[in-house]
């Protein structure tokens, strides 16, 4: 059973880990992503913050070894889901299984303004140059500013503000500065009722202010104001921005999206097309866009293929379950757990931020730069 994995972020390398660690050399898969390396969402604001390099969190994809999977380097240019095949600028690949984990694309250019007048931040590329821009801001009016929904890793933005109070103390700035933060969530985290309280608690000591609610539209750059979605304006010296979602296009093109993105059975991570799975980003599986839940979906898919192979009922389903670290600043982490069900509320239990946590976010990357790579790592 050949099976075509496309992307190798969160989902596509938990996905071919998983068969390769279960299926040894029997494992026959193809993992294609277009990129040289991987890098961890949460080490991009880490690199934007100073506290480590743009060097030391890219994960080469040439350490992907593993028995029964070959890794392509290659752009993928189209999708036939009827044929479970792929055109890529190496040539053509097909497989009895496909499964879609391209994530989603960021477009800044899609909010008026963003490009010339503001910084994007979700991109790697944009992240890093945000480094370079904090470096040399003196102080002033900043907005960690939502363009548009969905948005990947919905804590994010407020880790943002909170790691941006600590960077503007360290340097002298923050009396200096003011930060405000637009979201377009009525709470932080809403699935969490006392993790956005202990989040709403920590703005408040800090003296951020926080837009529940809102948008920004776009950014004037000439009266440097963002223009919320409501027709308000904040004025701005520094724009750091969350820019919209999309599918990549060959996602779009493939004729696999409604409503924008993949729709799967929120149990099975199937699509509507035979053989064919979705996980991650890419889709409307009704989880958040992060990592933890692409990865998790991946396992899921993993087992299913693994059951399959060895001639067993498919077993194995998805609880639409996801762990995730919280920058709280001061060098403290807090940890939420949250589940996702489809026809049920969301729910989530929290821990109070912690320094022993900050090991556990650790241990989190690093486990997966062995499991992954086969690379020791240390992100702290
Ligand atoms: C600032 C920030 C902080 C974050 N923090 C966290 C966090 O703490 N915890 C967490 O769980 N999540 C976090 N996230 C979110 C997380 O990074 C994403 O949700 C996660 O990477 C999604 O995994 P995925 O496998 O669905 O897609 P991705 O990891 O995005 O992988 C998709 C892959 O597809 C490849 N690809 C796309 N198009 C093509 C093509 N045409 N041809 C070939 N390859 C292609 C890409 O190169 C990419 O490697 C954060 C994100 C940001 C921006």
């Amino acid at each position: 059973m050949r099976v075509l994995v496309l992307g190798a972020g969160f989902g596509g390398l938990e996905l071919s880990t998983r068969l390769s660690e279960e299926l040894g050399d029997e494992a026959d898969v193809i993992l294609i992503d277009k990129s040289d390396d991987f890098i961890m969402g949460f080490s991009k604001l880490d690199v934007m913050f100073g506290r480590t390099t743009a060097e030391a969190v890219r994960h080469s994809y040439a350490d992907v070894v593993k028995p029964g999977v070959r890794f392509v380097q290659s752009v993928i240019r189209s999708i036939d889901p009827d044929s479970r095949s792929v055109e890529t600028d190496a040539g053509r690949f097909e497989g009895d299984v496909l499964v879609v984990a391209l994530g989603a694309d960021l477009d800044p250019s899609a909010t008026p303004g963003l490009v010339e007048a503001g910084h994007e931040f979700y991109t790697p590329a944009g992240a890093f140059a945000a480094a370079k821009v904090l470096d040399s801001f003196t102080g002033g009016r900043v907005i960690v500013g939502v363009t548009s929904t969905p948005f990947k890793c919905p804590p994010a933005p407020s880790e943002t503000a909170l790691m941006l109070h600590d960077f503007l103390v360290g340097r002298g700035l923050r009396e200096a500065s003011e930060i405000s933060l637009v979201m377009p969530l009525g709470s932080p985290i809403p699935p969490s009722p006392a993790a956005s309280e202990a989040l709403l608690v920590a703005f408040a000591e800090r003296g951020i202010t926080w837009s529940p609610d809102s948008l920004v539209r776009s950014l004037d750059g000439e009266r440097r104001v963002a223009v919320l979605a409501d027709g308000r304006e904040l004025p701005f010296d520094l724009f750091l921005g969350v820019p919209a979602h999309r599918v990549p296009d060959v996602v779009a093109e493939s004729g696999m999206c409604v409503d924008g993105w993949i729709p799967v059975d929120p149990l099975t991570l199937e699509t509507t097309y035979p053989d064919v799975y979705a996980v991650g980003d890419v889709t409307s599986v009704g989880t958040p866009k992060a990592g933890v839940f692409s990865e998790r979906q991946a396992g899921v898919v993993a087992d299913r293929l693994i059951e399959r192979h060895r001639s067993e009922a498919g077993h194995a389903t998805y609880d639409g379950t996801g762990l995730c670290y919280i920058e709280f600043g001061s060098d403290r982490i807090g940890r939420v757990e949250v589940t996702f069900r489809s026809g049920q509320p969301p729910v989530g239990t929290f821990n109070e931020p912690s320094q022993e946590l900050r090991e556990r976010k650790a241990d989190f990357g690093s486990s997966r730069a062995k499991r992954w790579f086969g690379t020791d790592w240390a992100n702290h």
